[in-house]
């Protein structure tokens, strides 16, 4: 388990996050963003780091 956490998979679609971002999603976890997926995490209200 740890090990998938330290590949930053992106939270959003899944695959290893290019250029990722950290976001705090609606249930106050840390998740990773990788840019092709920012838009959405926008969107759901993220909050950026
Ligand atoms: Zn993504």
């Amino acid at each position: 388990m740890l090990n998938l956490f330290k590949k930053k998979k992106c939270a959003m679609c899944g695959q290893k996050a290019a250029k990722p971002t950290e976001y705090i999603n609606d249930r106050e976890e840390k998740v990773i963003i990788c840019y092709k997926c920012v838009p959405y995490a926008e969107r759901r209200a993220f909050r950026r780091r």
